[in-house]
């Protein structure tokens, strides 16, 4: 790939023209990234067509309506006795039939009013709906366009599954932008065929005309599932080889202290068998001359961030160092109030180094690391951070690994000699996929609970019931519990996630008057602080209303109750993890599944499924088989690994395909280690 093109693969979203720095920082919340690549991997998971209709009667509804309006009269919302009303315009179509267009957010209002000025004809499109007394009902348009102006609207419209604070349209016009640049000024024209051939088929899938389009089995989606693979299978193959080759070796080291006994003996409770076997297992590694490379899977709950601690013990007794790395600050912050009073009792010096850390105390703590004195340091990315050295850096511990890109590790190991890696991930993945996966990593799987831990008691229960179950939560509140209450991300208006989350809240604050709420365009700093203070055990917040943002791994012992609200909407796996919020403590947790009132037979299935088991074994097989191909709601946070293109229900024939590929390669072309680039599977130690 030429450089060009490389680099502006490369750049920062906000520097593509109309983003800006803050539009940027919600793409990463989406795309796990904020660079042109990572907007390119983010494919359109619909087509909506926008062909203009003269009567709403002739559309289902549920559907997009695309319809010339006459705009009659206009009637303000706001709050009447307690509850909020929507603004309306009143509208007709040509058919005659009166269409009422609502506005939830009243700040707003006079710029929608302007855009539906009464006695005149608009171009309208939105989600058509009908009350239950018939009347036809556009919530807030997604365009509204003077007759003159009406070819503004799309007629054949890519859907991105979008995030808070982004639109549809604002996904289109940076796609216009990438591929005008693609085309034009970076280099593409004159790349060799295999990457033109890329790109072109990434083209294809940015820009579908057709719902077949983006199947499974369309051409193009193919092609990219199987780029895909081939990267993947190739950082593998390449793994195993250099695993092999002696550069790579581990570096011996010599034992020096006997500090194991010693943590047996401060150990708060009794290691279970499979907790034991995984110590076991990762102490034979450090035993051998290949460095460890162990995937550490329990589900969540299953006592891993001991097994970590017991893995940096083994590593200090030969005086080295170990990281222990977590996805965000407050899961860092967990680790070390847990983990640094053990480290005290042992007389081993551990530390804290986030994001938060600066001058002349973050100077404090990379002079005891260089030094080789903190022996244990926990965090996040700032571990590795430029500026950061360590002395013998024998251990790098990845907690909830599916959430750190792989060159993100590459940098970490690349702060030490061939340094041990161990990856904690609590989202099992069928056993049937493991090997394609994690083929260049050895696997302990913690398939046992700690002693006493009680099955989270799992129930589904319409929407229309929501009173019932508030009055139930209220009993456990008064009994002390802590209660996690989750609202969907909404996959295509931005704006509604946020309102569904804030309305729930304002909601359930007349009940309780200090409940929190996070959401993702809460400022992180904010985010954190409500995180914190409903984690902190001595708070007086009862319940936190969250959207999809909280936080995987955060253990807060006193909540037993978490309310997943239309949780037909997110994956199953996704919605384990979150059960896993709860049922940390010896006490009896429950889990409530709100689902919208109509819920089909499959729904109903799936719901089914995580009340019958609290095996995440089980559930991964049979979220593998159920997985439908549109379903790209909740894959990011289902943890497996993440693919962009790949259906692992539909593309099981191309994994075998990629694998035998690979493994026959005889070293990596330059369009491989592009492909590598791009995916993000650059595994191989030293590449
Ligand atoms: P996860 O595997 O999800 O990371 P944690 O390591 O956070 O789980 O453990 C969950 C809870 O169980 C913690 O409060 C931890 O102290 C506790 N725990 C871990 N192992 C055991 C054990 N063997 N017996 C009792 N409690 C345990
Ligand atoms: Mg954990």
């Amino acid at each position: 790939m030429k450089q060009e093109l490389f680099d502006f693969l490369k750049t920062d979203l906000q520097f593509v023209k109309g983003v800006g720095p803050v539009v940027a920082a919600r793409f990463e919340d989406v795309l796990g990234g904020r660079r042109v690549l990572d907007f390119l991997l983010h494919r359109p998971s619909g087509v909506r067509r926008r062909d203009i209709t003269d009567n709403v009667a002739d559309v289902t509804p549920g559907d997009i309506v695309t319809v010339r309006l006459n705009v009659q009269s206009h009637k303000v919302g706001g709050k009447f006795r307690g509850r909020r009303a929507p603004s309306q315009v009143v509208c007709t179509d040509m058919g005659g039939n009166r269409v009422v267009i609502q506005f939830f957010n009243v700040n707003f209002l006079d710029y929608w009013l302007k855009k539906l000025p009464i006695g005149e004809y608009r171009v309208v499109s939105g989600k058509l709906e009908r009350s239950p007394r018939g009347n036809w009902i556009i919530n807030h348009p997604e365009f509204i366009e003077t007759v003159d102006g009406a070819d503004k609207i799309p007629a054949v419209q890519a859907i991105y599954p979008a995030g808070e604070g982004l639109t549809q349209k604002t996904f289109a016009a940076v796609r216009d932008q990438v591929f005008r640049a693609l085309d034009e000024r970076v280099g593409l024209n004159d790349a060799d065929d295999q990457t033109r051939e890329f790109f072109d088929a990434l083209r294809h899938v940015h820009f579908p005309t057709d719902p077949a389009d983006l199947a499974p089995h369309a051409q193009y989606m193919v092609k990219l599932a199987y780029y895909e693979l081939l990267a993947h299978q190739s950082a593998i193959a390449i793994t195993r080889r250099e695993r092999r080759d002696a550069r790579h070796r581990r570096p011996h080291r010599a034992h020096k202290y006997d500090l194991m006994d010693r943590f047996y003996q401060i150990l708060p409770f009794e290691l279970t068998g499979a907790q034991q076997r995984t110590i076991d297992d990762i102490r034979a590694d450090m035993a051998r001359d290949v460095p460890m490379m162990r995937l550490v899977q329990g589900d969540v709950g299953s006592g891993k961030t001991m097994v970590a601690m017991a893995a940096a013990v083994a590593m200090a007794e030969t005086g080295a160092q170990t990281v222990l790395m977590a996805p965000t600050d407050t899961l860092a912050q967990q680790h070390y109030a847990k983990l640094a009073p053990m480290c005290a009792q042992m007389g081993l010096v551990c530390d804290i180094l986030t994001g938060r850390d600066k001058g002349g105390a973050r100077r404090e703590k990379l002079v005891s690391l260089r030094s080789g004195r903190t022996r244990l340091a926990i965090g996040t990315h700032a571990l590795f951070s430029d500026d950061v050295a360590y002395k013998d850096l024998g251990l790098v511990i990845v907690d909830e690994q599916h959430r750190f890109g792989v060159s993100q590790r590459e940098a970490m190991r690349a702060k030490g000699t061939n340094p041990d890696l161990l990856a904690l991930s609590a989202t099992p993945i069928p056993r049937t996929l493991s090997m394609t996966i994690y083929g260049d990593m050895d696997v302990s799987v913690i398939n046992e609970k700690p002693a006493g831990r009680l099955p989270i008691k799992t129930t589904k229960l319409p929407l229309s019931r929501i009173d019932a179950l508030v009055g139930r939560v209220a009993a456990q509140i008064d009994a002390g519990a802590k209660v996690f209450w989750v609202t969907p991300l909404v996959a295509e208006t931005a704006e509604s996630d946020m309102t569904a989350a804030q309305a729930r809240f304002d909601d359930l604050k007349k009940f309780w008057p200090n409940i929190g709420l996070v959401h993702g365009q809460m400022d992180k700093k904010q985010r954190d602080a409500v995180m914190a203070e409903f984690a902190d055990d001595n708070s007086d917040m009862p319940l936190l209303v969250a959207t999809t943002v909280i936080e995987v791994g955060i253990d807060v012992p006193r909540a037993t109750i978490i309310v997943i609200e239309n949780a037909e909407r997110f994956g199953l796996a996704a919605l384990h993890q979150l059960r896993g919020r709860v049922g940390r403590g010896a006490l009896q947790s429950y889990c409530v599944l709100l689902h919208g009132n109509y819920l089909g037979e499959d729904g109903m299935r799936r719901l089914d499924v995580l009340c019958e088991t609290d095996d995440g074994f089980v559930i991964a097989e049979q979220d593998l088989m159920m997985r439908g191909t549109g379903e790209l709601l909740g894959t990011r946070q289902s943890g497996w690994v993440q693919y962009h293109f790949v259906d692992y229900r539909e593309h099981r024939d191309l994994f075998k395909l990629a694998s035998r590929a690979a493994m026959e390669m005889n070293g990596p072309t330059q369009f491989i280690l592009d492909l590598m680039f791009i995916f993000d599977r650059r595994l191989a130690v030293g590449a």
